[in-house]
């Protein structure tokens, strides 16, 4: 058979495997042992009881003959199309509601927007950085350069008057460093994409995690963001929809004269027959003011826990980022490599959490905690850091 060779330059994906099966040794071992798990990036709180209601009634709609919809807009019902143009407008960004794409998530849209670029782009990679913007340029054979997050920038690296690329991924704020890029640096970017004719991918998946008035959740909150911006958004994170499956992504007309908008129509109609009628209720009613307060609260659990992680690590005189505007802390590992730590953290304190390796070359050295558990838990697990010997 003539099969996509582009697979085998893919990189073993062992992370969250060794994880677990580390964890599951432990477990084995030492079955009393009380494991608390600091590391998937999965939300842990049920859905908020508005968009619950929302899908019962529309999934009595779809068992009425009067009420029941067959296939819907390959672009996404109006209904919820316009809550969204509303939740962008509340920030000033005024979007036209051909410029929105209802879709089944932002893993799908990361990937699937590919299909309009050439195989020969050249794309740009922030380092470390979740794995699927790599991964699937990978399986497409383009070539992928890297810019390096480190301490001294803040884990937010910046173009430089030498940076070439055709397109460009950002992830603000970031999984998995929790790090969010301010006005200034985003601009940076975005003047440099418009002088290299580039399109920046902008993954704002944890947008509303957000707490820092003056951090942009858009970025088209950046001047000049709507000739060579992409945004690609979510509500796995932010209501909990991580196996419920719905996200959505901007493309404004302003792009290649509307080229790029009307090309992803057509790659949709082709390869996507719609977001599921029933779950775009469930998300009409998480844009709902009721919705958002419900959401919001769940979002201040997770931010609480995360607190408490950042004001621990302080205390122990850790280096670390992210947290306050994110669900993810990203520490400096005592003693240097990641593995290591992970093996120190779950033998010595039953704590599971990610190792930075895994997120890219610059990764090694750091670790990723994420705020999805408890309150309780988290409280135990930072008790066990505090005692733990570094
Ligand atoms: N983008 C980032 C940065 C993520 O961390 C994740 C999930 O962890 C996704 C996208 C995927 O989101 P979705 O569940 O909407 O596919």
């Amino acid at each position: 058979m003539k099969l996509n060779g582009n697979f085998a330059k893919l990189k073993e994906s062992y992370l969250f495997a060794e994880v677990a099966s580390r964890a599951a040794a432990f477990a084995a071992k030492y079955p009393e042992a009380e494991i608390i798990k600091l590391g998937i990036g999965d939300v842990t709180l049920p859905i908020c009881k508005a968009a619950v209601e929302a899908g019962k009634r529309a999934a009595e709609e779809m068992g009425n003959a009067e009420t029941f919809r067959g296939y819907g807009p390959y672009e996404g019902y109006d209904f919820l199309r316009e809550k969204i143009v509303e939740y962008y407008a509340r920030r000033n960004v005024k979007l036209d509601l051909s410029e929105v794409f209802v879709s089944e998530g932002a893993k799908s849209d990361v990937s699937g927007i590919l299909d309009l670029f050439d195989e020969n782009a050249k794309v740009l990679v922030p380092d470390p950085v979740y794995p699927v913007y790599v991964d699937s340029n990978v399986m497409d054979g383009r070539e992928i350069v890297y810019v390096g997050g480190n301490e001294k920038n803040g884990f937010l690296p910046l173009p430089s008057k030498d940076t070439r690329a055709d397109i460009i991924y950002l992830c603000s704020p970031n999984n998995p460093t929790g790090a969010a890029y301010d006005r200034a640096r985003l601009k940076a970017w975005v003047d440099k994409a418009n002088e290299l004719e580039a399109v920046i991918l902008f993954d704002a998946a944890y947008e509303f995690f957000i707490s820092d008035d003056n951090l942009p959740h858009s970025i088209y909150e950046i001047e000049g963001a709507e000739k060579c911006a992409v945004e690609i958004c979510s509500l796995s994170k932010t209501a909990g929809f991580t196996g419920v499956r719905l996200g959505y992504m901007i493309i404004p007309k302003a792009i290649e004269g509307g080229k790029l908008n009307a090309m992803w129509l057509r790659r949709q109609s082709t390869k996507y027959n719609g977001a599921s009628y029933i779950i775009q209720r469930m998300a009409e009613a998480v844009f709902t003011d009721e919705g958002m307060k419900q959401i919001k609260a769940n979002v201040d659990a997770y931010k609480k826990n995360a607190a408490l992680m950042s004001d621990t690590l302080k205390k122990l005189g850790i280096w670390h980022t992210g947290g306050i505007n994110s669900p993810y802390i990203w520490l400096k590992c005592p003693g240097g490599d990641s593995w290591a730590f992970f093996d120190k953290l779950l033998n010595e304190a039953q704590i599971v959490g990610t190792p930075g390796a895994g997120f890219g070359l610059n990764g090694e050295g750091y670790f990723r905690l994420t705020a999805f558990n408890t309150f309780e838990n988290t409280s135990k697990a930072m008790e066990r850091l505090k005692k733990l010997k570094m």
